[in-house]
């Protein structure tokens, strides 16, 4: 056994399972704060919307998951199995193979209960603030309150000699800004608050995105709507009616929006619309965390982080597990997870502050040459083999043979070979019995 911390961990979701699991594996007492009274964060559905649709009123009461009823999975299992814990289909269960919410939650509720981590959480327990108090000892106050009715909270102080931030980073919703925003009269909202398609009945609806809640939301939304059209940022996007759909559109991004209504997108077309839905991402948000400026947080960067996980001047004892996307995210997670946990218990180590610090440079600085925004700082699209290698060798995890051919990039090319009916068109059991027959060649 290496040395042993009193460390807390906030947030009960995929990350924090994660790093609980990870944490006691490696001999640290853990203490696991979560707000919501289940595990699974993200995956636990709630019908219940937030008062402000478009999520800007800071005071507004915040509801975490951004899940709608219908969601399926956008990975297979295979890609939301952790390395030694399958997400297989259990009898009696959702038998598809890209999982509805309902049986990822099950997944992650059965992987709590099998490693004993009911018991190291604390739910209904918010993380108001966390702060180091003691650099030399390096002793952080977490302060938490749990409600004890419908108006008074009790908060309370504990201290940890390390603390792992596995939060969530789907719930603070990021919106699109364009001219006329503001004064337009319709009803605009981010997909944070869609449910269900019922509302956009016989309504002509803007949304503007292409990821894939975007992708799931028009194709829901448009057998009941009057006319659905997708504002899609990307360059090269000009006006085109899709086939197989009577009312859905794509669209360049939005140019304008005019008090009449009406909506002017860049490529000259004009639409009178009902609804505007912002499926435009997420911000990463610490209200609690007061580092001193130690740690910047702009929404779409967190930094400076080496690796994305320590901040260089408060490491081992303050990390992140969970800011990447568009990467296999369960496995990257799990992976951080058991660095963080070697790291804390010394059989990891740490380069130098300086060392880690010029790492970060580093990265920033090939981003600018490349002319990448540092809104893509934590997105792995084109780096996730690489990284994930990496991760592994820190924590000396063996990962299975030819497990890069199962990457975000991999799967990407799937599903554009698949077409919009991926989830039912893409036979996943035989892609990989494919990849495991070559790797015995
Ligand atoms: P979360 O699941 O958000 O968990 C964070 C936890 O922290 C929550 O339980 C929350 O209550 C708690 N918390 C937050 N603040 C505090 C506080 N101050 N004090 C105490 N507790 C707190 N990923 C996939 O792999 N496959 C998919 O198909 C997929 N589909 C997705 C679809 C949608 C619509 C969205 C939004 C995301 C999807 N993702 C998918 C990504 C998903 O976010 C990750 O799979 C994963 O659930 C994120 O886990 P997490 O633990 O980082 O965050």
């Amino acid at each position: 056994m290496g040395q042993s911390y009193k460390v807390a961990v906030i947030g009960a979701g995929t990350a924090g399972l994660l790093t609980a699991r990870e944490l006691q594996r490696e001999g640290h007492r853990v203490t696991v704060f979560e707000k919501a009274d289940k595990v699974g964060g993200t995956w636990l559905y709630n019908s219940r919307v937030e008062s402000d649709l478009l999520g800007v009123d800071p005071n507004r009461e915040i509801v975490h998951s951004s899940l709608y009823r219908s969601l399926q999975a956008n990975l297979p299992r295979q890609a939301m199995s952790f390395l030694d814990y399958p997400f297989l289909k259990k009898q009696g269960g959702d038998q598809r193979t890209f999982a509805g919410h309902e049986e990822v939650l099950r997944f992650l509720q059965d992987f709590a209960r099998d490693f004993g981590l009911m018991e190291l959480i604390r739910f209904g327990h918010e993380v108001i603030r966390v702060e180091l108090v003691d650099e030399l000892t390096h002793e952080w106050v977490v302060e938490s309150r749990s409600r004890q009715n419908e108006s008074t909270w009790e908060s309370k102080e504990e201290v940890f000699e390390a603390v792992v931030i596995c939060n969530g980073n789907n719930t603070e919703p990021k919106i699109a800004e364009f001219p006329g925003r503001e004064t337009w009269p319709g009803l605009q909202m981010h997909s944070h608050s869609y449910r269900i398609p019922q509302l956009f009945e016989n309504k002509i609806v803007v949304l503007i995105g292409n990821g894939p809640s975007a992708f799931d939301i028009v194709r829901e939304i448009s057998p009941l709507a009057k006319q659905v059209h997708q504002a899609i940022r990307s360059p090269g996007f000009r006006l085109i009616k899709l086939q197989n759909y009577d009312n859905l559109w794509q669209h360049s991004m939005i140019r304008c929006a005019h008090k009449d209504g009406k909506v002017e997108f860049q490529d000259g077309s004009v639409v009178d619309a009902d609804v505007i839905i912002h499926c435009t991402g997420y911000k990463y948000h610490y209200p609690f965390l007061k580092s001193n400026g130690v740690v910047t947080v702009d929404g779409d960067h967190v930094g400076p982080l080496y690796k994305h996980v320590f901040p260089p001047n408060l490491a081992p004892w303050l990390s992140f597990v969970g800011l990447n996307y568009r990467a296999i995210v369960f496995r990257v997670m799990e992976l951080q997870a058991k660095w963080v946990a070697k790291v804390l218990s010394g059989k990891a180590e740490l380069p130098s502050k300086e060392a880690m610090t010029c790492s970060v440079e580093k990265l920033y600085g090939e981003m600018e040459k490349n002319g990448r925004s540092k809104h893509y700082t934590h997105c792995l699209q084109n780096g996730e083999v690489e990284y994930v290698s990496w991760l592994a060798a820190q924590s000396d995890t063996r990962l299975p043979t030819r497990w890069e051919e199962i990457s975000f990039n991999t799967i990407v090319k799937r599903v554009l070979y698949c077409g919009e009916n991926y989830r039912d068109a893409w036979d996943v059991d035989d892609w990989i019995e494919d990849i495991r027959c070559c790797s015995k060649i």
